[in-house]
């Protein structure tokens, strides 16, 4: 049977893009489909602007340290819609690279919402339809509101970008990647932020001594974080309601709960758009804004996947197996919609080995063991491979860490620490995790994670010479392990 396509692929973002790129300059006819702009979750509202906003944050630090080594600064005033207008030019230009990168490759683009319509047909939403001999959903993912009355007057990761004006105060729902820097950032653009977290500590999953640095760093920098907190109430805030305030940054450590202090209200009673919140601790806010971080779901509603007969899981993830096959043979999926480690970089690799397996003749399994990533909070943390906790669940192990003041920050008289942990196997001396809480972690653990992946022992860390004066020498020179677990 001749197709119209040896490839169709729905979803531009990062994955989807990738893959069609890699298909198309390999001789394949390709074609791709967009109903939203181009680049996807990551360029469009998520890691890229994301980024932006944390650089934007970090200036508030700026006069502070520039004071202490001599320079004569101070912090005037940021102006969120200078930022936000220069922030759209860049987004826009970069949805024209990958925009130009699929015409430059030969790829026929689509501006349209794609369905199935068969296991070898796609319908538009424009009423095209074509046939391709494979098909490849990267339709990505959307953040979610918990199933609480009234959730919608909160937003989500993909409304804040859009805001015309910072609000004065927010409360951010979630413990998460997105909850905490998006904290982070928000505190640094001088919004008062409150967080409520519902476990016990923030950045579930990750080392237990880098969360904790983590949110001794938050409260520091004075968001009002508190933990085994959540959401038991929200209306729109009207003048009658009575306003008790958050709590102190010291007090959401212990786990407190509010206390009264008309010195500490937020003072945003009376905002149009704000919301009251009443707290499981007990306290009652009025915010300007609820930030709801609190996940993020599939976009498998509405592709035509059930009729097809395409396998969907229990959160509503494209099931696949370790080649990206779907339980259609002739459709595949990768990315955020397969809910597997949902990482930019990642969505780009399960592309390339799908290109490789379907198109080159080389079946290639999507290697997601030992994946290195940084989460952009101040200080930001990058980690790779085990924790502690999961370290030692499976073998005895050593720990070397240390914990500091960094030189640069010291000398402001700043109290910022950072951290520096490896997790080895007692029996093997592999390092089995790498876990950094420092300013520039992100581009540290980069480098750390190909040690790692390559199996590298703690002797090849030591036999390694220390740049110095660095923070991330401290990696190379812990010569006792701090303990065994
Ligand atoms: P996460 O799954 O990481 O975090 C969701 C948070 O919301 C958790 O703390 C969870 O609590 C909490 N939560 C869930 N449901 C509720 C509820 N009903 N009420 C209150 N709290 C709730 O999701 P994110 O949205 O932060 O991020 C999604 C994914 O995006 C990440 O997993 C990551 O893969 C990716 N990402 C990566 C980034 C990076 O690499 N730097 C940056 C941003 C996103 P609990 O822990 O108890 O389940």
């Amino acid at each position: 049977m001749a197709f119209d396509y040896d490839l169709f692929v729905i979803g531009g973002g990062s994955g989807g893009v990738r893959a069609a790129r890699v298909a198309a300059q390999g001789g394949h006819k390709v074609a791709l489909a967009e109903e939203d702009r181009y680049g996807g979750t990551c360029v469009i509202r998520g890691c890229v602007p994301k980024k932006l906003m944390v650089f934007a944050s970090e200036f508030a630090h700026a006069p502070t340290e520039g004071q202490a080594y001599g320079w004569d600064l101070t912090l005037g005033k940021f102006d969120w819609s200078k930022f936000s207008k220069h922030l759209n030019t860049e987004l826009d230009r970069l949805e024209g690279v990958y925009r130009s990168l699929l015409k430059n490759s030969g790829v026929d683009s689509f501006d349209a919402r794609a369905r199935l319509k068969d296991a070898h047909t796609v319908e538009l939403s424009d009423g095209q339809s074509f046939t391709a001999k494979h098909i490849l959903l990267a339709t990505g993912g959307h953040p979610t509101r918990p199933d609480l009355p009234n959730a919608h007057l909160g937003m989500v990761s993909d409304d804040i970008f859009h805001l015309d004006a910072l609000p004065k105060s927010v409360l951010i729902v979630g413990g998460g990647y997105i909850a905490c820097e998006f904290a982070c950032i928000l505190n640094g653009l001088g919004v008062e932020v409150t967080q409520y977290y519902r476990g016990a500590q923030i950045l579930r999953g990750f080392d237990e001594e880098a969360r904790g640095l983590i949110a001794e760093s938050m409260r520091e920098t004075g968001i009002n974080l508190f933990v085994g907190t959540n959401i038991l109430e929200m209306v729109p805030a009207s003048e009658d309601h009575a306003v008790s305030h958050a709590g102190t940054a010291s007090d959401a450590a212990m786990g407190a709960p509010a206390k009264d202090s008309e010195d500490l209200l937020p003072k945003t009673a009376k905002r149009d758009g704000a919301v009251w919140v009443k707290a499981t601790n007990g306290a009652e806010n009025v915010f300007d804004a609820v930030f709801f971080a609190t996940g993020r779901d599939p976009n498998t509603k509405d592709l035509g996947l059930e009729d097809v007969g395409v396998e969907i899981g229990r959160r509503g993830e494209i099931v696949v197996d370790e080649y990206s096959q779907t339980s259609v043979p002739s459709i595949y999926a990768i990315g955020d919609v397969t809910n597997r480690v949902n990482l930019t970089p990642v969505a780009i690799r399960e592309g390339m080995a799908f290109v490789e397996t379907v198109f080159n003749g080389n079946p290639t399994p999507v290697d997601h063991d030992l994946i290195p990533s940084a989460v952009f909070t101040q200080p930001e943390f990058g980690t790779v491979g085990l924790s502690e906790e999961e370290a030692r669940e499976k073998e005895p192990v050593d720990i070397y860490c240390t914990s500091f003041r960094p030189m640069r920050t010291a000398f402001a008289g700043m109290p910022n620490r950072v951290l520096m942990k490896l997790v080895v196997s007692k029996a093997t001396q592999k390092v089995l995790g790498c876990h950094i809480v420092a300013p520039g972690a992100g581009e540290m653990i980069q480098m750390a994670g190909i040690a790692v992946k390559m199996g590298a022992t703690k002797q090849d860390f030591d036999r390694t010479v220390a740049v110095h004066p660095t923070m991330s020498e401290e990696l190379v020179t812990m010569r006792e392990p701090m303990r065994s677990a």
